[in-house]
């Protein structure tokens, strides 16, 4: 027990002082923008990257089977959970802690605030969640069809689409003017709220008019609008 507490605070005397924690001799890599700092120096992260995954999978897969938490490994996980309650506080309290900070420094690097993996969308960077072009099909299909899942299916439909609202021709850029409607109105049709066939891209302000009429009836109201005004 006291060799572990002696190891332990060797760790931290590195970590606080920069230096690699594996060798306690060269300097950790420096990466200021990172919110944790690396504990590695260029040399051992290579060693250590070196089967680090499937190390991690052994180890995470043996604690599965003996129902303990694959974070500690010392206390029983919750049932139904893979960790016990200490480190799944622990995993939410730091989430709180840090999420906000990382999704900022995403923002100020110019990446996807939500995925952080690839560069936002350049209409996008006026908003406060700018994103990548796959993170914001995944948040329109789970706004509008409840799922991330038919991303893919919202981006097919847009470039078949040409970029181009259904109704008005006008070219939809992300975060300006694209939404998605639902053909069949899902007041009307709710079983098809989560169908992608139902949907279509339209230009923003088309989709507030539109409202829960079908298709033929805003057609017809606007004709209407049209022959009595113009
Ligand atoms: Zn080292
Ligand atoms: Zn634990
Ligand atoms: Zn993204």
């Amino acid at each position: 027990m006291i060799i572990h507490k002696n190891k332990k605070s060797i760790y931290e005397k590195c970590k606080a002082a920069g230096i690699c924690t594996r060798c306690k001799k060269r300097p950790a890599i420096q990466r200021p923008e990172r919110i944790s700092p690396l504990v590695n120096c260029e040399e051992c992260a290579a060693v250590l990257k070196v089967g680090a995954k499937e190390r991690a999978a052994a180890r995470t897969n043996r604690l599965k089977a003996f129902g303990r938490c694959v974070q500690c490994g010392k206390h029983p996980a919750i049932e139904g959970y893979t960790r016990c309650q200490t480190c799944r506080k622990k995993g939410t309290d730091c989430a709180r802690r840090t999420q906000p900070k990382r999704h900022e420094n995403r923002k100020a690097r110019g990446l996807c605030k939500l995925c952080g993996a690839r560069p936002h969308i350049e209409s996008m960077k006026h908003l406060k969640t700018p994103m990548c072009e796959p993170c914001f099909y995944k948040v329109c299909s789970q706004r509008a069809l409840g799922n991330r899942q038919y991303w893919e299916a919202l981006k097919t439909k847009l470039i078949s689409q040409n970029f181009k609202c259904a109704y008005t021709g006008r070219h939809l850029i992300f975060g300006v003017n694209a939404s998605v409607d639902h053909i069949l109105p899902v007041a009307r049709y709710p079983h098809l709220k989560s169908d992608p066939n139902n949907i279509q891209w339209v230009a923003k302000n088309i989709n507030y008019m539109k409202n829960n009429f079908l298709s033929e009836e805003f057609l017809a109201l606007v004709k209407e609008i049209a022959a009595y005004r113009l």
